[in-house]
């Protein structure tokens, strides 16, 4: 089987390479590279609206869809040019980026009726970034049908289109503050030359190895707080009922070592903290639905390499079980008071 840096060396080898290096040295010294410079925004909902708007804000020239002609109506009215269909996004953009639910919305984008491919192996833009999170195979599978294009128009530094998967963490205030770190997974030439999109959007891009591998840490990621917010609200139900307040809790877990995001940046104990979803009877973050659809994702994953995931099985079933008890669109830590019988903080 071919490695990872295998894969990549690959694909440099049938890509110009040459030809793209200077266009990375170029774009280091300007704020908006005019290769990069139009830039077509798909699915727009409540990351993709922040996330194109500060592109709007940082001067790249947007043109947006969204299949809800609602999502879309708010850019029209910043004068932002709406198209009707991924393709028309595609005709008019250099760069395309979508931001879509799941792995099928990203086929239907690309390869559906009227999607990013509609003109057949001939695209116009040079670079297609998804930001969704999908699993590592769609994303695998699309680099590879994207690698077998050619452009509607040589550029002069790219013969062929490239993508990259750069899935996001930081979720719908760090979209809309700009503070989201990028996940990237491709050419690691295209994604240097991509990286000022990256970061008028968020505040770091962090490089993760071939097509896929951007998908593939962000579900890594996303089990790890999984499982972490899940051990850290059966250690502070288990600390109730032993009569220790979440208070005294959290004071010691975050000065020895229990510490974690879960304990010290997003405590799941109304009272404790301020300013983070369980403060607000679990409203504003990031939701269980995509929690469970992200461990649905890993545990796919782990599956297809045959590898054991024990914690990742229960973190998957609590969630499922807390989406049909009818929590689904509260945030993920809702599990201390909705699956363990937490109590508040007074
Ligand atoms: P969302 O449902 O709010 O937005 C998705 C948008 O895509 C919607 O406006 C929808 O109308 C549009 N869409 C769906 N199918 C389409 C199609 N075929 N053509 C055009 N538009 C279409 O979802 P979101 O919360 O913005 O999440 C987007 C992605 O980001 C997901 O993959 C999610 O897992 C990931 N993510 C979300 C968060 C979060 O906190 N919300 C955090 C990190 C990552």
């Amino acid at each position: 089987m071919a490695t990872c840096r295998g894969r990549v060396l690959q694909a440099i080898s049938k890509c110009e390479w040459t030809l793209l290096s200077p266009f990375v040295r170029r774009l280091s010294s300007c704020n908006v590279p005019s290769e990069l410079e139009r830039v077509g925004f798909i699915g727009v909902g409540n990351m993709g609206f922040h996330m194109a708007n500060n592109l709007v804000n940082a001067g790249y020239k947007v043109a947006v869809h969204d299949k809800n002609r609602d999502a879309m109506k708010k850019f029209l009215e910043k004068g932002v040019v709406a198209k009707e269909t991924p393709f028309e996004v595609a005709e008019a953009s250099d760069v395309v980026i979508t931001m879509l639910p799941s792995s099928s919305h990203v086929l239907d984008v690309y390869t559906g009726q009227n999607g990013l491919l509609h003109g057949g192996s001939l695209l116009r833009p040079w670079l297609l970034i998804d930001s969704s999170t999908v699993d590592p195979q769609t994303s695998r599978r699309l680099s590879t049908i994207i690698s077998k294009c050619a452009l509607k128009e040589k550029k002069g530094y790219a013969k062929t289109p490239f993508m990259l998967d750069a899935p996001v963490s930081g979720g719908v205030l760090g979209a809309e503050a700009g503070t989201l770190t990028f996940m990237v997974g491709g050419l690691e030439e295209v994604y240097l030359a991509a990286k000022p999109l990256f970061l008028s959007m968020g505040r770091h891009a962090i490089y993760c190895g071939g097509p896929g591998n951007g998908v593939a840490a962000k579900i890594c990621n996303n089990l790890v707080m999984a499982v972490s917010m899940l051990g850290v609200s059966e250690a502070f139900c288990l600390g109730q009922s032993l009569g220790i307040t979440a208070n005294t809790l959290t004071k010691i877990f975050n000065s020895s070592s229990a510490r974690c995001w879960s304990s010290d940046t997003y405590n799941p104990v109304p009272g404790v903290m301020e300013d983070v979803p369980s403060s607000r009877n679990y409203t504003g973050g990031f939701s269980s639905k995509l929690m469970a659809k992200d461990l649905s994702l890993a545990a796919t994953s782990a599956n297809e390499v045959g590898l054991k995931c024990p914690l990742m099985h229960q973190a998957q079933e609590i969630y499922t079980e807390l989406c049909k008890e009818g929590h689904e669109y509260k945030d993920f830590s809702s599990a201390f008071r909705h699956y363990y019988p937490g109590k508040d903080e007074l």
